[in-house]
């Protein structure tokens, strides 16, 4: 059975207009997904009959599953339950119950009903109400063909309320199992996300050219957030462990391709994996930083240590931000020598750290030598310095280029920098 297709459209002038964030789609489709049903569109339209004729029309030609959030209350501007009946010309009709299911709300409530509540109870002819719970309004089960071009597509159309709690509770109680009973509980949507630093979102599209392609299966999508590169991996199946057999060579091919380049799966971050390779290692760190004041530091802060470990005290002893200092000054070291280089002082201002912190790896964050530390771009220099481990000891430095948007700048930064600490920890670990 071919998979089938769900759009999510949202109705209402407060969200065209930008007054408010439509979450209740965010919510529909994240629902509809787990049901194992594709959400291909999502459609917004304003409190316009003609126009939201034109959406419903469009979406129940090309989608089999149409969930329409917004637009059923009583005034003149919910016109939901018109759209419906002129996309599929048919005329609206009182339903008997409804009707009574909101004359007694009117009457528990002690309030006089007006005749545009009556138009709440109005529905488009050939369809059911929804039971609404929690207010006046009934929703929507409406199916139909509107494909001209294919007379075999049927669409099924759910019309919930906007208030969010109501439409999720007629989500739950209708929508949910009827949708289950269509996708026939045979299909499973599951995601998978592989994480990479290290690489540009076009770089990785091409070195692995097909991984994209849309008719690839499982399908893959690219993100790309300050320079954590996300693949995300969707697949669809019959269970979910026939999309994990989907999703796993596709996993080892992103990784064989990358390399140290992929630091995790799932919700993980950067901070987190340096966190764990730590706390794996029993290792704590001290950063000083002559650049970006707190940056790396602060993403450290919030990395999470593994669960096994619920409460290790974290691994970072103590950041020092001394934008306004050279590193020359911090370590005492006198300039004038001639053999002086940026790198000396930062591996100094490194150990510096480490030893007045009490921490067993020290890191220095610093502008190259003689390079004035403001500016929109540059290059800075990381220097990492370690105790004696397995006879060898963690020394290591790399330069990095930084540039972009200043609001960018720190926080790829300290990526950077948190990236340069993770792949030595690796390094250490392996050995
Ligand atoms: P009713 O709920 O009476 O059927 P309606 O469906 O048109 O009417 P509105 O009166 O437009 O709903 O909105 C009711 C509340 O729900 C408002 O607070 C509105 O901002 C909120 N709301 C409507 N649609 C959304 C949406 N897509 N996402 C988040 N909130 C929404
Ligand atoms: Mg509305």
């Amino acid at each position: 059975m071919p998979s089938l297709i769900a759009e999510v459209i949202a109705v209402g002038d407060e969200m065209t207009s930008g007054q408010r964030l439509d979450t209740n789609t965010q919510w529909l489709a994240a629902n509809l997904n787990e049901l194992g049903i594709n959400v291909e569109y999502h459609s917004t339209v304003g409190d316009d009959l003609q126009r939201q004729t034109d959406v419903i029309r469009t979406a129940a030609a090309r989608a089999n599953v149409v969930v329409i959030t917004g637009g059923l209350g009583p005034t003149q501007d919910d016109l939901t339950r018109q759209a419906i009946a002129d996309a599929a010309e048919v005329t609206l009709e009182t339903d008997e119950a409804a009707l009574r299911h909101i004359e007694s709300i009117f009457a528990k409530n002690k309030r006089e009903m007006s005749d545009i509540n009556r138009r709440q109870a109005q529905f488009p002819s050939g369809g059911s109400t929804i039971h609404n719970e929690e207010g006046t309004a009934p929703g929507v089960d409406f199916e139909c063909c509107l494909n001209d071009f294919d007379t075999d597509h049927r669409c099924r159309i759910f019309a919930l309320p906007g208030v969010p709690y109501e439409m999720k509770q007629m989500w739950t109680s209708w929508v949910e199992p009827q949708v289950s009973k269509m996708v026939g509980g045979s299909q499973t949507i599951v995601h998978h996300v592989v994480k990479c630093f290290g690489v540009g979102e076009s770089q990785a599209e091409s070195i692995m050219p097909g991984l994209i392609a849309r008719d690839r299966k499982p399908r893959v999508g690219i993100t790309a957030s300050h320079a954590t590169i996300s693949f995300r991996i969707m697949a669809s199946a019959e269970s979910e462990q026939a999309c994990r057999e989907q999703i796993s060579p596709t996993v080892d091919f992103i990784r064989e391709t990358l390399g140290e380049i992929v630091f995790g799966e799932g919700d993980i971050t950067l901070q987190d994996v340096v966190v764990q390779l730590l706390c794996d290692l029993a290792l704590t760190v001290s950063i000083v930083d002559f650049q970006f004041g707190n940056a790396a530091a602060s993403l450290l802060g919030t990395g999470k240590a593994p669960e096994a470990q619920p409460h290790p005290p974290h691994p970072l002893v103590t950041s020092i931000a001394l934008q306004h200092q050279t590193p020359v000054q911090w370590t005492g070291t006198d300039p004038s020598q001639t053999s002086i280089t940026n790198e000396s002082v930062l591996h100094l201002a490194a150990t510096k750290v480490r030893e007045e912190t009490g921490a067993d790896i020290g890191v220095a964050v610093g502008p190259l030598f003689n390079q004035s530390t403001d500016g929109g771009g540059g290059d800075f220099e990381v220097w990492i310095s370690g105790p004696e481990l397995q006879n060898s000891k963690l020394s290591a430095n790399r330069e990095f280029r930084f540039g972009g948007h200043s609001s960018m700048r720190d926080v790829r930064s300290a990526k950077q920098v948190l990236n340069f600490l993770r792949l030595n920890l690796r390094a250490i670990k392996e050995a």
